[in-house]
């Protein structure tokens, strides 16, 4: 039988052995009665800086029989299950074409390859290899490849950036996709930890690996091709159209991710329903990662990894949050268009570089756009991205935060020097943000 214990807290320097002492205490049984035992989560409990503990939860297997506490951090452990998938059993006629090679398209082409489908994946960036070396460039020389970038490209969106697998949701397929990630490659304590987080570094190896599977099992991947074109008949996809070929397909899954703005334009065009959705803006604050640990952990700071942060609040009506906080890391440039500025926080495995970012956004909505139109908050996106190109004159624009308090323009900076890669100019967020925000 296995039971699960939970909010086992230990001092930061104990060991696993003081995990199962804690364990077996709890639910009143001998530790000698423990079959085997391993540790399910591990969190940071830093809310009395003088006493921050570790708190695990441990999955221990007893002989069938052997009573525990009525506990309610004692429970019998149920492994998660996922629902069974559906298989059809109408034979297809074509192979199964899967747009966008980030998360999304990457798990439902290794799931239909598993399942004997040889699913073809199709990407407009290039590979891994290929994007870094293209993103690299684009760092150093400021000169952009529109369709593989930060944004496009094999792993998707996410690739360059902190390899945080969190969720907000719970969901048992959420430790199916942890397995997935360790078992082509990333770290086994993802499994364990309350914030995994493996870095664009291990990500990268991971998604290759990925990516080789679903060819090992028969799947064909195709990069640097975009779709361009679907053509339906009788309200079912018939084929679609790439700038290199006609591939003729049933089952089509568009997974474009958020910033496919030319294929959102031409798949409006053919008539596929779209609305307006909210979302999120704002900028990405840095500080020194010590500053943050010493505030979070305070003395023990030394002893713990790089703290992180998360704060949410609610001004006029409008969400502020921040977001993707990436301890140790860098901000990068993250443009899909020419003449834009866009910025995202990553991350290397270790987390040791000297400065914290995060994004701190704020909600807007339809009623911020510029029209009605389905698109018109991609419209809203490009101004804004625009509006900070030209506030940077082609750089950053970037103020201290001090002096945006003070609501003067930034001359130069303090202590903290702004990590972007291609450079910031010091000035005003008033002159690309409007007022709201
Ligand atoms: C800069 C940035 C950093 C992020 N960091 C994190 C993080 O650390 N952790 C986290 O959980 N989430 C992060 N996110 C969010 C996360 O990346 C997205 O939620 C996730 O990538 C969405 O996955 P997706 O597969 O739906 O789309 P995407 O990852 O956007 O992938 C879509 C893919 O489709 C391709 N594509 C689009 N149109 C076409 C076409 N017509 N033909 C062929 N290919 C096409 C694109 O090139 C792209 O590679 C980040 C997002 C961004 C933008």
């Amino acid at each position: 039988m296995k039971i699960c214990v939970h909010n086992i807290k230990c001092d930061i320097d104990n060991t696993g052995d003081r995990v199962i002492d804690l364990a077996a205490k709890k639910a009143g049984i001998s530790k000698d009665s423990v079959l085997t035992w391993r540790l399910l989560k591990k969190s940071i409990d830093a809310r009395d800086k003088t006493d921050i503990k570790f708190v695990y939860s441990a999955l221990l297997e007893i002989p069938r029989g052997i009573r525990f506490k009525n506990h309610k951090d004692v429970k019998v452990y149920l492994e998660p299950t996922v629902s069974e998938l559906q298989i059809g059993n109408v034979k297809l006629q074509d192979r199964p074409v899967i747009i966008g090679s980030g998360p999304c398209g990457l798990f439902a082409s290794l799931l239909l390859a598993r399942y004997g489908f040889c699913p073809i994946l199709i990407e407009k960036g290039g590979s891994i290899e290929e994007r870094t070396a293209k993103v690299k460039h684009y760092w150093d020389t400021d000169e952009l490849d529109e369709n593989c970038n930060v944004q496009f490209g094999e792993g998707g969106a996410g690739t360059f950036s902190d390899g945080k697998l969190t969720t907000g949701i719970t969901d048992p397929w959420c430790d199916f996709v942890l397995k997935q990630f360790v078992q082509y490659g990333a770290p086994e304590e993802i499994m364990i930890d309350a914030k995994p987080h493996i870095g664009t570094d291990r990500l990268r190896e991971t998604v290759v690996n990925i990516r080789n599977d679903i060819i090992r099992m028969g799947g064909t991947v195709l990069f640097n091709t975009q779709m361009q074109d679907v053509s339906f008949h009788n309200g079912s996809v018939q084929k679609i159209t790439t700038n290199d070929a006609v591939i003729p397909c049933e089952v089509l899954v568009l997974a474009l991710g958020h910033s496919a703005r030319e294929t959102f334009q031409m798949l409006l065009s053919k008539g596929v329903p779209m609305i307006q959705k909210p979302m999120s803006v704002g900028v990405r604050v840095e500080h020194h990662q010590s500053m943050i640990n010493e505030a979070r952990y305070g003395s023990f700071a030394s002893k713990l990894p790089p703290a992180d942060y998360k704060l949410s609040s609610k001004v006029n009506g409008r969400g502020v949050y921040s977001f993707c906080m990436c301890p140790g890391g860098v901000v990068v440039g993250a443009a899909s268009e020419k003449n834009t500025i866009v910025t995202n926080g990553m991350s290397y495995y270790a987390r040791d570089l000297k400065n914290a970012n995060a994004a701190l956004v704020v909600s807007v909505g339809p009623a911020d756009y510029p029209s009605e139109h389905p698109l018109a908050g991609v419209e809203y996106q490009r101004m804004l991205e625009q509006a900070a190109f030209i506030a940077g004159s082609g750089k950053a624009p970037a103020q201290r935060i001090k002096d945006f308090f003070e609501g003067k323009p930034t001359c130069r900076f303090g202590s903290v020097i702004p990590s972007y890669t291609q450079g910031v100019t010091p000035g005003s967020m008033e002159d690309c943000l409007p007022e709201y925000i």
